[in-house]
C-alpha cells in the first residue's frame, strides 16, 4: 500500500539562538520557490512518490489527525509572532497564516522513528510578494511514549511501554496543534532494505542477520546491497575515485566487542558506536568507506577526499545515502560519520535526496 502522506523537506535549526530554518540545500530550494511565489508545502504534496516495497510494518486502523491549525486567535499570540519574526530578520512584514507542519503528517508512525515539527509562516514582504518561512522553534509537550531530541523534534522509542496510539502536542507561540498517530511495529523477521535501525528501535537480537549475502571477497553485505555496492565501486573506479569498504556486515557479537571497546575508550556517553542489536551494520545494509590515503581508518577527514565528493554526487544513484551527517547529530544520536553509507534502494534514495531529507530516522518514521 502506498502510504498517502504529505512529506515536507528536511530542515535543521540554526546553531545560533534564532532557530531560523536551514540555510542548506532545502533552503535554497525554498528560496527559489518563494521567488516564484509558489507554496512550497503544496508543491511537495503534489510531487510523485515512487512505489515502495510493502510489508515492513503491521497495519492498524489509523486515527484521524485533526489537521486543524488554530489560527492566531489572540492579539498576544500574533504580537509575539510578529516580534519573533522581527528579531529573526524575517522578510515577512505582514503575516497571513501560521501553522504547524510535521515531517510525518500521516496518522501512522513507525515505532523507533523520529518526527520533526516546524512552524510554517506565510505572508507578504515589504514589496508585497508572497513568502513562506519555516521555523523549528516549536515546543513539544513532553509525554510518555516520546523522547524530545531537540526543540521541535521527538523520537518514539520502542519499549514494552510504547503506546499503540500516541498524541503529540506542538505549540508555536500559542498556535497549537495535536498530532495523533497509530504506532506501527516493524517486522524484523522480514529482511527489508527500508528497515529502520537506530537507538530507539527494538534490539535486533543476537540471531538477526541478512537472509543472504552478496558473494564478494572485498566486503560482506546483504545480496541486493552488495550487488549495488559492487556496481558503485566499479563506477567510482572508472571515474578515478578510489575507495573501499573498511567495514560492512557486522554480527551482534562483533558489535558487542566494538561497543565495549568504545565505552572503555570514550566513556559510557560515547556517540560513536551503537549498542549491540542497534547497529545498521548488523542488517548488512551499511558500509563504512575509507581510502589508502587514510590508511584504512574511519576519519572525519574522509569528507575532504575525492572519494567523498564522488559519493556525494553518485551514491544515491546506487541506492546509498549518507546516514550520519553533520546536521542531524541531535536526531541520530551519533557523531558525524562521513564514511558511513546506508543502502535503502534506488527509488528511496532518489526520493530521499530529491525531497531534501536530513535523517533516515525521520524519513522512515512514515510507513512505506
Ligand atoms: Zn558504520
Amino acid at each position: 500500500m502506498a502510504a498517502k502522506d504529505e512529506r515536507i523537506m528536511g530542515y535543521k535549526r540554526s546553531s545560533k539562538n534564532s532557530g531560523v530554518i536551514s540555510i542548506a540545500m532545502p533552503f535554497l530550494f525554498v528560496a527559489v520557490l518563494m521567488s516564484l511565489g509558489v507554496g512550497v508545502f503544496q508543491l511537495m504534496k503534489a510531487s510523485g512518490k515512487p512505489d515502495q516495497p510493502q510489508g515492513q510494518v503491521s497495519q492498524n486502523t489509523p486515527p484521524q489527525n485533526t489537521g486543524n491549525t488554530h489560527p492566531p486567535d489572540t492579539l498576544s499570540s500574533m504580537k509575539r509572532i510578529d516580534d519573533f519574526l522581527a528579531a529573526n530578520g524575517s522578510k515577512i512584514k505582514k503575516v497571513e497564516s501560521t501553522e504547524i507542519v510535521a515531517t510525518n503528517e500521516t496518522p501512522r508512525a513507525v515505532a523507533g522513528g523520529v518526527i520533526s515539527f516546524r512552524a510554517k509562516i506565510t505572508g507578504t514582504g515589504s514589496d508585497g510578494s508572497s513568502l513562506a518561512e519555516y521555523y523549528s522553534n516549536v515546543d513539544i509537550t513532553e509525554s510518555p511514549g516520546i523522547i524530545i531530541l531537540r526543540q521541535g523534534c521527538a523520537a518514539i522509542p520502542v519499549s514494552d511501554k510504547t503506546p499503540k496510539m500516541l498524541e503529540i502536542k506542538a505549540n508555536f507561540f500559542g498556535i497549537e496543534r495535536s498530532f495523533s498517530y497509530s504506532i506501527l511495529f516493524q517486522n524484523q523477521a522480514e529482511s527489508n532494505e527500508l528497515i529502520l535501525v537506530n537507538r530507539y528501535t527494538k534490539n535486533l537480537g543476537e540471531q538477526f542477520m541478512p537472509e543472504s549475502f552478496y558473494p564478494s571477497s572485498a566486503f560482506q553485505l546483504e545480496s541486493a546491497a552488495g550487488a549495488a555496492l559492487s556496481q558503485l565501486l566499479e563506477a567510482a573506479a572508472s571515474d578515478g575515485a578510489s575507495f573501499y569498504s573498511a567495514s560492512a556486515y557486522r554480527s551482534y557479537s562483533l558489535q558487542e566487542t566494538l561497543y565495549d571497546r568504545a565505552i572503555i575508550n570514550h566513556g559510557k556517553n560515547q556517540r560513536s558506536s551503537a549498542p549491540p542489536g542497534h547497529s545498521e551494520h548488523q542488517t548488512g545494509l551499511a558500509v563504512d568507506f575509507t581510502t589508502n590515503a587514510l590508511n584504512g581508518s574511519l576519519l572525519e577527514e574522509f569528507d575532504q577526499t575525492d572519494a567523498y565528493e564522488w559519493l556525494q554526487e553518485n551514491a544515491s544513484d546506487y541506492g546509498f545515502i549518507l546516514r550520519y551527517s553533520k546536521d542531524n547529530i541531535d536526531v541520530t544520536g551519533y557523531i558525524y560519520e562521513p564514511w558511513h553509507f546506508r543502502y535503502i534502494g534506488k527509488a528511496a534514495a532518489g526520493q530521499y535526496i530529491a525531497e531534501g531529507w536530513e535523517s533516515l530516522d525521520e524519513y522512515l518514521s512514515i510507513p512505506r
